[in-house]
């Protein structure tokens, strides 16, 4: 990281590092470019749950288990919540592949009939309520990989009305010291992958009351667009804001079923699009061969990425190495053009193709 920057301009502007890699490099040889998501797939979803509520883990979990799908839970991590009272079962859903974040510890926010509201919480209150649910995560879970976070109720300001204006500076930026990304809940659109501002990721709208057609309805943009949907639940089959376990199910079987979409953790959709945004990939010298550099911290950005490179004409088929190390070729003949796409582990430092 660039040591004059700080950590939330560093994370609203990672792509930035490399915007110059272009498609050609100058010898007029296609360079392999990351394609939009995993395997080239159409669009991402994540499924995210908020307040970590005992219907998330007794009716949710299970529908998820059972069409192999992983979550998002945001937990609520303070006296008397489902966090403490359940924590053996949140662990075991961590371990299995689900993401735990952070949504505070007491849940603050600015409508005056919810306890605890925020209007009279000081800078250093909100700091400790975004700092110690981090660490009480981060120290149950052995968390390495970086957290993600929701603001509660979408609030992202706190304090009186002449505060509101610079706590929201200092809201981002506690947020941005301790979470890789952030998600709201008051600001509806599907997520371009190329616009991403980590900080401040956008939900598909409420869901509570919803039936399965109408949660469709609310994925058709991003479908079309090939973007990514972030929905947000509550209780499932129960306690508040919720929508039935059917609707759920039949959601979850959708997506199972619609391959094409990729269905994944809220952490692991940001760092694929950071990771793709920073990617630097120049040409090697001789032969097929290229040089990336993955400028992100390894221990958080360490999902491998699936680049896309078309085939010199001459060329019928190709293998591929990364580091010396054989690569699946996973499709060919894409959109009209013979073209490949590789999953390549993250800090591959050589890439080759080689004519078959
Ligand atoms: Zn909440």
């Amino acid at each position: 990281m660039n040591p004059s920057m700080s950590r939330r301009q560093f994370l609203e502007t990672a792509g930035a590092v490399t915007l110059s890699s272009r498609a050609v490099s100058a010898h007029g040889i296609d360079l392999p470019r990351p394609a939009r998501w995993p395997q080239d797939k159409l669009a991402a979803i994540s499924l995210t749950f908020d307040d970590a509520m005992r219907t998330q883990l007794d009716n949710a979990v299970p529908i998820l288990n059972r069409y192999g799908l992983k979550g998002t839970f945001f937990a609520i991590t303070g006296p008397g919540s489902s966090w403490l009272k359940r924590i053996g079962d949140w662990q075991r859903l961590a371990a299995e592949g689900n993401e735990i974040g952070s949504h505070t510890v007491n849940h603050p926010c600015m409508l005056k009939d919810i306890e605890i509201h925020s209007q009279n919480y000081t800078p250093e209150m909100m700091l400790k309520e975004i700092r110690d649910s981090s660490q009480d995560i981060a120290a149950r879970l052995g968390a390495q990989r970086g957290l993600t976070f929701a603001y509660p109720c979408g609030d992202m300001t706190f304090g009186p009305p002449a505060e509101q204006v610079r706590n929201q500076a200092h809201y981002l930026d506690y947020v941005a010291d301790y979470y890789i990304a952030a998600r709201g809940y008051n600001s509806w659109a599907p997520v371009v992958a190329e616009d991403l501002n980590p900080l401040t990721v956008p939900v598909l709208g409420w869901t509570f009351g919803k039936d399965f057609s109408s949660l469709l309805t609310t994925m058709e943009p991003v479908r079309r667009g090939g973007h990514w949907g972030v929905f947000v639940f509550h209780g499932i089959g129960g306690q508040w804001l919720s929508i039935t376990t059917q609707t759920l199910d039949e959601l979850a079987s959708y997506l199972k079923e619609h391959s094409e979409i990729w269905t994944a953790t809220f952490g692991d959709v940001v760092r694929y699009i950071q990771e793709s945004k920073a990617l630097g990939v120049q040409t090697g010298g001789s032969g097929f061969q290229f040089l990336l550099t993955w400028p992100l911290d390894a221990r958080i950005y360490d999902l491998p990425l699936t680049l896309k490179w078309t085939l010199p004409s001459s060329w019928k088929s190709c293998s591929a190495e990364a580091d010396g190390r054989p690569l699946a070729i996973s499709a060919t003949a894409k959109s009209g053009f013979e073209a490949v796409l590789v999953d390549v582990p993250p800090q591959t430092k050589r890439l080759l193709f080689r004519e078959k």
